[in-house]
Parts: C-alpha cells; sequence; structure tokens
C-alpha cells in the first residue's frame, strides 16, 4: 500500500473573475461570503441540513467570450460563484465549500482524487453534515463517480454533478444541475443509494452511469440497470428503495498516497500487439483492454498479452469498448472479464485493488463479484 502524509484541508478564497450570474438576492450572497463553516451554519439557518461542496472544475465552472459559445471556453469560476449563482441553493442548504482543483476533468489525477476521497470522508464523518456535493467536468465524472463509490465509507449521499454548457452560454445547465444537486445531498431520502450523478433532471447510480453524447445535455445515460430516479419541480424522486449494485467493495485509502498505474488499451481490427509490452514498459502496474464485443481481441494482440502475462503475471482485465454490455465470467485464461464494468471504470477498480496489494487470485474474485448472478 502507497503512504501519504495527512494534510488539512485547505478553504479556497479564491481570488477569481467577477460572477457570471450577478446574485440575484446580494442578501442571502453576502452572508455566505466566507466557506468558513461555522459561519454559515449558524449565519443562514441552522434548521437547515448542512452540505458541502467540492469543486474540481469543468464546464460548470467555465465561462465563453459569449453567450452563444459552447465549445472552447475555459476553466476559472470558483466554487463561491457557483453558488452565488445559485442564490436558491441557500434556501435549501446551508453550504460549506472547498476548491480541490480548477481543471477540466481529462486532468483530474490521482493527487485530486485521493483528496476527495480523504476530505469526503472526513466531512461526511460530521454528525451536523448531510451530504456532500462534487462539481466536476462530465467528460470523466463518471470516473470519480465510480472511484468515490468505493473509496467513501458512508451511508450519506455523495452527489457528482457538472454541466454541458459553460456558466456564460444562454441556457447554461449548470445552476439548476447544482441546485437539484445540493437538494439531493441534502435529501433523507437520498440515503443509503452509494455515490450518484446527477444532471438534466436524471439520477443516475456511478456504478452504471455513463457519458454517452460528447455534446448533448442530455448526456448521461445509465445502462442495463437504468436510472435510480428523476427530478420534477426540482423535487427528487426515486424508483426503487435504496439498495447496493452487485459487487460493490470500499477500499479503505485513508492511507493511501498514490495509486497504481493502470493503462487502457484500446481494441480493433487488427490491434497492434505491441501495445501491451509498451505498456508495460512503461510503468502500468496493471492493464484494461477495451476489448471488441464481449472482451474479444485479434489472435496476434491475444499471444502478446500472453506472453506479457506469462512472464510477469501483470493483472490484465478484459472489458468491452461497445457503450453497454457485459464480458461474460467464462475462463479467459491470461484476462480477467469484467463483468459489468466499461474500460473506464474497470480501469479504476483495478487501481484500488492492486493500490491495496490485492494478488492476481484477488483480483479475479473481485471482479467476479460485479457479475450479474443467474
Ligand atoms: N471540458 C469539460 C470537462 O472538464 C467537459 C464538461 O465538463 O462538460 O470534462
Amino acid at each position: 500500500m502507497r503512504f501519504f502524509a495527512l494534510h488539512l484541508p485547505a478553504f479556497a478564497a479564491l481570488a477569481l473573475a467577477s460572477p457570471v450570474h450577478p446574485p440575484r438576492t446580494p442578501a442571502a450572497v453576502a452572508s455566505h461570503a466566507l466557506f468558513v463553516r461555522q459561519d454559515i451554519q449558524t449565519a443562514i439557518n441552522a434548521s437547515l441540513p448542512n452540505v458541502t461542496i467540492f469543486a474540481t472544475g469543468g464546464t460548470i465552472a467555465s465561462q465563453g467570450s459569449s453567450s452563444t459559445q459552447t465549445v472552447g471556453y475555459q476553466v476559472g469560476l470558483g466554487v463561491q460563484q457557483l453558488v452565488d449563482a445559485v442564490p436558491e441553493i441557500l434556501n435549501i442548504s446551508n453550504i460549506a465549500g472547498y476548491q480541490i482543483s480548477n481543471v477540466d476533468s481529462g486532468s483530474v489525477n490521482q493527487t485530486i482524487l485521493l483528496k476527495l476521497a480523504h476530505q469526503i470522508n472526513a466531512e461526511l464523518a460530521k454528525d451536523d453534515v448531510s451530504g456532500v456535493v462534487v462539481t466536476h467536468g462530465t467528460d470523466t465524472l463518471e470516473e470519480t463517480a465510480f472511484f468515490l463509490q468505493l473509496a467513501v465509507n458512508s451511508t450519506k449521499p455523495v452527489i457528482v454533478v457538472g454541466a454541458m454548457r459553460p456558466a456564460t452560454a444562454l441556457s447554461a445547465d449548470g445552476p439548476l444541475n447544482l441546485l437539484q444537486a445540493v437538494t439531493l445531498a441534502a435529501s433523507e431520502n437520498a440515503k443509503g443509494r452509494g455515490t450518484m450523478i446527477t444532471l438534466n433532471d436524471r439520477i443516475g447510480s456511478a456504478f452504471y452511469t455513463t457519458k454517452n453524447n460528447a455534446n448533448s445535455l442530455d448526456t448521461f445515460f445509465s445502462t442495463e440497470a437504468g436510472q435510480l430516479g428523476f427530478f420534477v419541480n426540482q423535487i427528487p424522486y426515486f424508483y426503487f428503495a435504496p439498495s447496493a449494485p452487485i459487487g460493490l467493495t470500499h477500499f479503505d485509502l485513508a492511507n493511501a498516497t498514490s495509486l497504481a498505474h493502470v493503462d487502457i488499451l484500446y481494441a480493433h481490427q487488427d490491434m497492434d500487439p505491441a501495445l501491451f509490452n509498451a505498456s508495460y514498459a512503461a510503468g502500468a502496474e496493471g492493464l484494461v483492454f477495451a476489448g471488441v464485443g464481449a472482451g474479444g481481441i485479434s489472435a496476434k494482440a491475444r499471444e502478446a498479452a500472453e506472453g506479457l502475462f506469462n512472464a510477469t503475471g501483470i493483472p490484465i482485465v478484459a472489458s468491452h469498448r461497445s457503450v453497454d454490455g457485459f464480458v461474460p465470467s467464462a475462463d479467459m485464461g491470461f484476462a480477467i472479464a469484467a463483468g459489468f464494468y466499461n474500460p473506464q471504470k474497470a480501469r479504476v477498480l483495478l487501481q484500488l485493488a492492486l493500490t491495496m496489494d490485492y494478488d492476481h487470485d484477488e483480483i479475479k474474485d473481485l471482479f467476479a463479484l460485479g457479475y450479474p448472478k443467474p
């Protein structure tokens, strides 16, 4: 296991450009100016629940140069500006905010992930905190959400939210998404449902939700397992009572200072077999391939992967490049079947298993937990 030196969470008092959305109720916003938890609780409304927002960046925190620009904008808004833009939030919850990073989600790395896991675990351990919200770019949001599902040990809601349009755009979706995320995090009914992704009125499980469209607002899609719920008039409605996905595992990363290096290789016709050895040579401790069909791979790539596995014992997980479906548990020889985990989620699971020093058989058992059972 990798160890780390405990660091205290730092409040973000970012000096950022003026808010994109002028505060609609200046008085409420003024009382909220400092993200110091105790001040917010007492100054706003002690009868409201407390929700903590961890901001990481993404389109929800981005600004374009005009109201019609919906590509090519820049990240830059801080957590305070995100909240200032939605004063309605203060009718629902007292808010504390932490600025964890301010990056596009393709740049979210293990430092950010571990910081989130450590701080969220600490926050949810407080009796007076109802839930947390993570604001995040949508491109890799599902990876962070799944990571938090595995790394946060609490029945309180963890909601990961983003936006497809920057804050400056006509019909920007970030403010309503954020309001819904805070509503969900503050909701009693959201307990025991794990980490959830909410966007565009839908509520999905971090286990099953994936980004389905690079551009459109209705991008998050829950595969075969379906959505957990939806919002009507900003009230969350769930289809089911709380339940845990099969395969749910918890990893205690309290002492972890880094995550294992796992790469994803994308299979295609005539895949270059050299990629397996190249990844290993570059330091990969585990590999996932996004297989054709249900974990398929070309004969020569298979030979290379098998050779690498026999020579090094490095775990190689077979996932699927199709958006939906699963890789069945039939004996795959050198490869471990990913079950329903898509490549990016299989990578997170393998990363955490390797970080916690699971051996090959334990990793195989871990992935086997995720197969739908007859
Ligand atoms: N560029 C963005 C990201 O950080 C995309 C988004 O947030 O929608 O993932």
